[in-house]
């Protein structure tokens, strides 16, 4: 406990300290992106003052610095989500372009029309979407695993989609609408039985507790530097060495080749072949910062502490009359979706904006699952590893008071 100091972890958050509307504000958004610490930002603007260059193609010493910073990033990745090589560590922009990069390659490399992709009910946009690309370029099918009504996949009913023409598994470890924590590790084992890979996105997972990729034995994992305390416009992918040796490139450029020449182009080893373009190396920097900020916390800490949180909010938003929260899993992470009485949840989030709560109303990007719940969006707010019991009661009170003004 003594070693989860709350007042010293916000002073690594100024932003934490300013107001709106002249109110403290109750940062209850983190689902959506999280706040940087100072770290973070220390760490690029000291890269882009003392070793901004182009990274691995300069022989000249600023561009080694650049390269060695961003290569280290890549390593402190590697081991932050127990990758066993380096090589099985891409960088993109996030999630959503970590999830289109397996969707096309592996369709490209792995599906004929008629193939079939398994996802779920929960799915983020993200997961769904590019799979409809692909649907419509390559002729592939989706099966969709059903959700119970506490938002729990139902796995027997997952075992009767796979068929001969499964190649792909492809589902989020946390839902960022319900907070359901889904049990990869078993998703995975049940895909394996049938010869099939699976894909996990960990946007939602990656920032709350501790993640090992070889222990969940997934092919495919994804998330994004933003959610998890680190910039912007940067993610990453992990897959097996095996797997994305034998996937083709995703996009072509500089970076990405051996030998270019009119006739024929020959890629470059991994991780390069999936990295076209000059990457964003100093975002690289500050995602390797912020996980080590998390590492020097202590995942299981944050967990902890979030999940704290989380129980106290839910039984104190419990006692308000018409309260109906969404997402009823055992397993649950830092979210709670919910709905007052009729009041419309856009109401309730502006509302408590007022009052200088940031909370999220909508579907979420996960218009299906708005679907599967007869709703077309919820009021959600998420948990990040700074926030406090005081602005739990706060936010609390806040919804209270918003509900008697209907
Ligand atoms: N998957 C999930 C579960 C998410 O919550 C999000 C972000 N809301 C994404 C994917 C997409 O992440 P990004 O926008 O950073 O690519």
């Amino acid at each position: 406990k003594d070693m989860y100091n709350i007042t010293s972890i916000r002073s690594e958050f100024p932003i934490l300290s300013r107001q709106v509307y002249g109110k403290p504000l109750i940062y209850l958004d983190n689902g959506a992106t999280t706040q940087k610490p100072l770290c973070v930002l220390d760490a690029m603007r000291h890269e882009y003052l003392n070793a901004n260059a182009n990274v691995h193609r300069g022989v000249h010493y600023l561009s080694q610095k650049a390269t060695d910073l961003h290569e280290a990033a890549r390593t402190t990745v590697r081991k932050f989500i127990n990758a066993q090589s380096d090589n099985e560590i891409i960088f993109t922009r996030g999630t959503t372009e970590g999830i289109n990069l397996i969707a096309s390659s592996f369709c490209e490399g792995f599906m004929q029309p008629g193939d079939e992709v398994i996802i779920s009910t929960m799915e983020h946009h993200s997961n769904i979407v590019p799979w409809q690309l692909m649907a419509a370029r390559h002729g592939i099918a989706i099966r969709v695993i059903p959700m119970d009504d506490n938002g729990e996949l139902i796995l027997d009913e997952m075992d009767q989609l796979f068929t001969s023409r499964t190649k792909l598994v492809s589902v989020m470890q946390v839902s960022n609408v319900l907070g359901t924590v889904n049990p990869i590790k078993e998703i995975v084992r049940r895909a394996h039985l049938h010869g099939v890979p699976v894909l996990v996105d960990g946007a939602q997972s990656v920032p709350h507790f501790k993640v090992d990729v070889q222990d969940l034995d997934c092919d495919f994992f994804t998330f994004s530097g933003h959610k998890a305390y680190g910039p912007t416009g940067v993610g990453v992918v992990y897959g097996k060495e095996e797997w994305l040796e034998k996937l083709p490139p995703y996009q072509g450029g500089g970076e990405m080749i051996a030998t270019v020449s009119f006739e024929k182009t020959t890629f470059a080893e991994l991780p390069f072949k999936f990295e076209a373009g000059t990457p964003d190396y100093v975002a690289t920097h500050g995602l390797a910062t912020a996980l080590d900020f998390l590492s020097s916390l202590g995942m299981d800490n944050i967990q902890r502490h979030e999940q704290e949180l989380t129980r106290y909010a839910t039984e104190q938003l419990k006692t308000i009359d018409g309260m109906r929260i969404f997402g009823h899993s055992i397993d649950k992470d830092a979210v709670i979706s919910f709905l007052v009485g009729d009041i419309h949840h856009l109401d309730m989030g502006t509302l408590l904006d007022r009052l200088g709560i940031a909370v999220r109303t909508g579907h979420h990007c996960a218009q299906p699952l708005m679907a599967r719940l007869g709703i077309s969006g919820t009021v959600r707010a998420s948990f990040g590893l700074y926030n406090t019991r005081e602005e739990v009661d706060a936010f609390v009170a806040g919804v209270r008071r918003v509900s008697a003004m209907f």
